[in-house]
This record gives structure tokens, C-alpha cells and sequence, in this order.
């Protein structure tokens, strides 16, 4: 069955289109975001399908290809307040009630959700819903609004229905990526410039490698290293960590504890890394920016403590198996790591990296490529 038969089948009538929005992959800039420094992420070949039409009341009705039984959400946009949608469907009635938080005028939405961004991989399965469905009523309710203001709308969603403290990042890859290229993204500013990623090109791949696990202290993880930047920031006397440069990672060693220090030090090298990483893409292309991925990896295992057993045995088994370079990416503690490959060594790292977890006894990985493809927008 098509998407649009069945939305027919579970809501009595015709969608009136279907927008689509990517999962995003980050390929430098990790932790970076929440301290107002630079990520460099790309839309992915992956996307997220809402089928959607507007209605005459203020009501939300929300399924997803994801359940086959069919389930319709209910929920009214009038009565709703932050935090009051649980589960799933939190992330596509967040964003009508973030538009409506925003003061823009819209109506109730029927939404059938059908996605292809593997949930927990890292790839942001939950930006692309958010961006999809954000699409669909901005072109719906002719809001008018640009993809920068979509993704804060994305966010707001995520942080305020959802009750997760993200970023802008997910929701600006996925809403401004094009292809062939990456986002670069000033996380203080919201300013996201296109810098070529021309892997194809290049006889290159970027394969993600996704663990499988989820370990139990990533979110007491994440909160602890918020709060590390955070009073590193302070002691520092700046607004943010990306207001110091590594010419300062001197005296914040004079200053600061160990630990902190440590934490300080790898979001301002990171932030350094992204620039260099534009800087070399411009300059000289994909394959250039593979030391800058060992460098991310090796900072975020000693500096940040943020990897695991099985993201650095998927980073060093690549890397012996001849991938030009690989980093852990994400928020840390499980989810994927990043391989980039020559095309014709992507089999081989492959089943390098699969025979390597066999014989660890970690779960079996799941390995695939993804390339930088075009952002949101309406597909029929
Ligand atoms: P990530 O964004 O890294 O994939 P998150 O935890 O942020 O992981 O978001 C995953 C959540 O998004 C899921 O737990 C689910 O609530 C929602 N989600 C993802 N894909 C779908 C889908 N196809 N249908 C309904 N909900 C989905
Ligand atoms: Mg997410």
C-alpha cells in the first residue's frame, strides 16, 4: 500500500500531499552546540514522509507506518500545554503546537508518518519528523516561514512537548542540507553556510556504523558534561566555551580542575577542528578532513569521556581495516561512529569491522553508507 492509500485507510479521506525530511549525520562538532560553537552535519540519504491535510478544527490526528495496528493519536491543539503528549507522538503535535506558540495561526492536522531513519542510530529520526511535519504546515497554512525559523519551531518542539534539551543542529541539517553538501552551522548565531562534501566525487564513502547499544549513563552522561562546560564557562569568565580559543586552554589549565579542564579542552579543539575542517573542504577536498576525524575521537575518548568499548572497537578496527579516518558521532555512550572510506574499500572495512564485534562478543552492527542529500521539502 502507498502512503497516501494508507492514510485514506486510517483517516476516511485523501491527504491533500506529503512532504519529506532527512536524518542528519554530523561529520565534525560534537557537544559543541550547546556551547555555542560550530557543527558541520549533512542532511542524509534517509528521510522521514508525512502525508497531510488540514482541518476546519483544532484538532491533531497522528499514526505512524511504525505501528502496524493502525493507532490514531488524538490530540486538541486548544487544550494543549508543554509536556502534555507522550510518546511518539509528542514530536509531530509538538511542532503544531510550537507554530501556535510562535503566534502563527493554523488549524488541527490528520498526519500519517512513515519513516526510513532508523530510530536511536544517531541520525536524528526525531529532527526529520519534526521537519517534515513543519514543512507540511508551513506550505499547508501558507506560514511563509524560512528554514532557519522552521527548525527553531523543530526545537521547541523537542525541548519543550518532548522534554529533551537539544540543539538546533538536527533540525537545521535537516531542513537546509542540499546535495552534495554539508551544513555549517554557527549554533550562537544560527548562521549555516553549504560547504561541498563532494564524496561521490571523490571515490569516497561515509559509512556510519551503528552500534546497537545505548548505554544506561548517557543521559546522566550528557547533564554532567553540560554542567562541566558550564563551569568552565564561568570560571573562564566567558559566555560560552566558544568564546575561548586554544590560546587560552593555558591558563585554563592553571584554573580549572583536572577533569574540567579536560572537558574544556575538547570543545575548544573540537570548535577548531570544524573550522578546519570547512577551511580544508573548501580548499582541498573531502578526503582531506580524515585526520581531523581521528583527532575528534581521540579527544572525545581521553578529554570528553564520552566513547565506549564498542564505538572505539568500531573506530580502530575501520581504521586498520583502511578507512582514511573515523570518529564516534553524536551524543556519546553507544549509537554509531563514522567511517570515512575509499568506495572500493567499503566491503572490506565492513566485514572487518563485523568480524571485529563478533569476536569482542558485542552485538552485530549495523554498517551502511550515507551520502548529503537534499533537505526538507513537499515530494508530491
Ligand atoms: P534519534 O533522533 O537519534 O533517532 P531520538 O530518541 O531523538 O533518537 O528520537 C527517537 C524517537 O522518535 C522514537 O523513540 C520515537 O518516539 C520517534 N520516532 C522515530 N521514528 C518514528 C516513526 N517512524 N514513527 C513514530 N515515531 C518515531
Ligand atoms: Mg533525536
Amino acid at each position: 500500500m502507498t502512503l497516501v492509500q494508507e492514510f485514506e485507510d486510517r483517516f476516511g479521506h485523501a491527504p491533500i500531499g506529503v512532504w519529506a525530511a532527512p536524518g542528519r549525520v554530523n561529520v565534525i562538532g560534537e557537544h559543541t552546540d550547546y556551547n555555542d560553537g560550530f557543527v558541520l552535519p549533512f542532511a542524509i540519504d534517509r528521510a522521514t514522509s508525512v502525508a497531510a491535510s488540514v482541518r476546519e478544527d483544532s484538532t491533531v490526528r497522528v499514526s505512524s507506518t511504525f505501528s502496524d495496528s493502525g493507532e490514531v493519536i488524538v490530540s486538541d491543539l486548544d487544550e494543549l500545554s508543554a509536556g502534555d503528549v507522550d510518546g511518539w507522538a509528542a514530536y509531530p503535535v509538538g511542532v503544531l503546537w510550537a507554530l501556535r506558540q510562535a503566534g502563527h495561526q493554523l488549524k488541527g492536522m490528520d498526519l500519517l508518518i512513515d519513516s526510513q531513519v532508523p530510530v536511536g542510530a544517531g541520525l536524528s529520526s526525531s529532527a526529520a519528523i519534526e521537519c517534515a511535519v513543519a514543512v507540511a504546515a508551513n506550505e499547508l497554512y501558507e506560514l511563509g516561514l524560512s528554514g532557519s525559523e522552521l527548525a527553531l519551531i523543530g526545537q521547541r518542539a523537542e525541548n519543550e512537548m518532548v522534554g529533551a534539551p537539544t540543539g538546533v543542529m538536527d533540525q537545521s541539517a535537516s531542513l537546509l542540507g542540499k546535495v552534495g553538501h554539508a551544513v555549517f552551522l554557527d549554533c550562537r548565531s544560527q548562521h549555516a553556510e553549504l560547504v561541498p562534501l563532494p564524496l561521490q566525487e571523490n571515490g569516497l564513502a561515509l559509512l556510519v556504523i551503528d552500534t546497537r547499544v545505548s548505554h544506561s549513563h548517557a543521559t546522566g552522561g550528557y547533564a554532567a558534561r553540560r554542567r562541566a562546560c558550564e563551569i568552565g564557562a564561568d570560571v573562564m569568565g566567558v559566555r560560552a566555551l566558544r568564546d575561548l580559543s586554544e590560546d587560552d586552554l593555558e591558563e585554563a589549565s592553571g584554573l580549572l580542575d583536572d577533569e574540567t579542564f579536560r572537558r574544556v579542552r575538547h570543545v575548544v579543539t573540537e570548535n577548531a577542528r570544524v573550522q578546519a575542517a570547512v577551511e580544508l573542504l573548501h580548499a582541498e577536498g573531502p578526503q582531506a578532513i580524515a585526520p581531523l576525524l581521528d583527532a575528534s575521537h581521540v579527544s572525545m575518548r581521553d578529554d570528553f569521556e564520552i566513547s565506549c568499548a564498542e564505538l572505539d572497537l568500531a573506530v580502530e578496527s575501520s581504521r586498520k581495516a583502511g578507512a582514511l579516518g573515523s570518529r564516534m558521532t553524536g551524543g556519546g555512550f553507544g549509537g554509531s561512529a563514522i567511517a570515512l572510506v575509499q568506495v572500493e574499500d567499503i566491503d572490506r572495512v565492513s566485514s572487518a569491522v563485523t568480524a571485529a564485534f563478533a569476536e569482542a562478543g558485542f552485538t552485530e552492527p549495523a554498517i551502511f553508507a550515507v551520502s548529503p542529500a537534499e533537505g526538507a521539502g513537499r515530494v508530491s
